[in-house]
């Protein structure tokens, strides 16, 4: 097997495969209920084949009924038109919003390769699926799985079409990319083109109402230990990230490149980050591209004022 499984409670695991040779890039979420198992961001087309070999090692006994994304973004749902192939009798859970792109991807692969060149290539392009499979999940809606029901919150920003998921009865919020990337205890958002920073606060404001007792995010792992800290954190950074790039737009600064410059300067955990990452291909661009998001963003929200 190659890759690792994590458990965090009764009946949920973070299964991750080694991509590119890259550990723990991505939380893919096994949900098992009486009805069955349900998967949730099984990654990129590319990453089906590792991750069914781990599932097909460990729960043998697990028969998967039911797909699900946080997003439609090719790095979390992109592969959901393979495992509805090789499934079969599934159904998929999506956002409103990213129905359509799950039946036609045309555009969604388009968007993909402008903002994230060749590693889109790389992930490989998603497979149409049925539109009598895939079921958008309204804000609160839920799935049944027996015993366990998976929620849907809505939580744009990183994307409109963003839903975190919460796992009752645990009380454990899967939150994808609407918070923030997490890598060896630092953290920063996840602000990717097109991103928008006034709804990304909002969610992250509406999932610390919500009080979970753990907060597991899509890069990467989970928080058990005061995810009231952690949510605070996450927000700070990313106020810090808008205060910081307003203030150089207002010097002057109109390129982004010397904007990600100046931000690594003072973002010691950005740096850290970017350090840790700087050998797995996978990664390369990432921090960059999620301040150009944040950038574009801040540069909409100040032309608006
Ligand atoms: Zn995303």
């Amino acid at each position: 097997m190659s890759g690792s499984v994590i458990q965090v409670s009764d009946n949920l695991y973070i299964i991750s495969t080694e991509l590119l040779n890259t550990k723990n890039w991505l939380s893919t979420y096994l949900i098992i209920g009486d009805k069955g198992g349900m998967l949730i961001d099984p990654g990129p087309s590319v990453n089906i084949e590792a991750l069914m070999e781990i599932i097909n090692e460990e729960f043998s006994n697990i028969k998967i009924k039911y797909l699900g994304a946080t997003h439609i973004h090719i790095d979390h749902g992109g592969g959901l038109g393979n495992l509805a192939k090789l499934l079969g009798d599934v159904k998929i859970f999506v956002h409103p919003r990213g129905v359509k792109h799950l039946v036609d991807p045309t555009r969604l692969w388009e968007a993909s390769i402008e903002v994230l060149g060749d590693i889109a290539l790389f992930f490989g392009k998603p497979q149409h699926i049925e539109s009598s499979k895939i079921v958008g999940l309204e804000d609160n809606s839920g799935v049944d799985l027996g015993g366990i029901t998976v929620r849907a919150i809505h939580t744009p920003g990183h994307a409109p079409h963003h839903i975190s998921y919460v796992v009752e009865p645990f009380n454990i919020l899967l939150a994808g990319d609407a918070l923030a990337n997490l890598y060896e205890g630092r953290v920063y958002p996840v602000t990717v083109p097109p991103f928008n920073f006034p709804e990304y606060l909002k969610s992250i404001n509406k999932v610390a109402s919500l009080n979970y007792d753990i907060i597991s995010v899509a890069h990467f792992g989970y928080v058990k230990d005061n995810p009231d800290v952690f949510l605070q954190r996450v927000k700070d950074k990313a106020i810090a990230w808008a205060s910081t790039i307003s203030d150089l737009i207002r010097n002057g600064y109109d390129r982004p490149e010397s904007i990600y410059d100046k931000l690594l300067e003072e973002d010691l955990e950005l740096k850290f980050i970017v350090k840790f990452r700087e050998k797995y291909k996978m990664f390369e661009g990432a921090s960059y591209r999620a301040v150009l998001g944040m950038y574009q963003s801040i540069r909409e929200l100040m032309k608006s004022l």
